[in-house]
């Protein structure tokens, strides 16, 4: 499996592909000033999106890295033990993962939510 830990479009699109074609879980995290999300792909499943189908490569998406806005600091420790913590449960195989789901922290207001990620039949990567 592949845990991208990286903070550019650039970088997370590659370990997508690789991803992809190799049939490897990747386990996404994501965090910018107060916010933070974390997702798992499990490409070995055939029904599984890959990243590309939340956050396809030619979409409009602005990049915005840490180095110019800044992240809480302990929420790139939260994030970090979130990847940790799933990508043990896609070892162990127990348990219900991440994949499928986006699960998005809003660290200011202390908030969670999970949003669903359905894999896109168009999607240029794994459609
Ligand atoms: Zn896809």
């Amino acid at each position: 499996m592949v845990l991208d830990c990286s903070d550019n479009f650039a970088t997370r699109h590659a370990l997508n592909r690789a991803c992809v074609k190799h049939r490897k879980p990747l386990v996404s995290g994501a965090a910018i000033r107060f916010d933070a999300q974390v997702a798992v792909f499990d490409l070995r499943k055939t029904d599984a999106p890959c990243y590309a189908c939340l956050f396809p490569e030619d979409g409009a998406v602005e990049e915005v890295q840490c180095s110019t806005m800044g992240v809480f600091a302990p929420l790139t420790g939260v994030v970090g033990s979130l990847q940790a913590m799933e990508a043990a449960k896609l070892v162990i195989g127990t348990g219900e993962t991440l994949n499928g789901k986006l699960l998005l922290l809003d660290a200011k207001q202390s908030e969670w939510r999970t949003v669903r990620i359905k894999r896109d039949p168009a999607c240029t990567i794994c459609g």
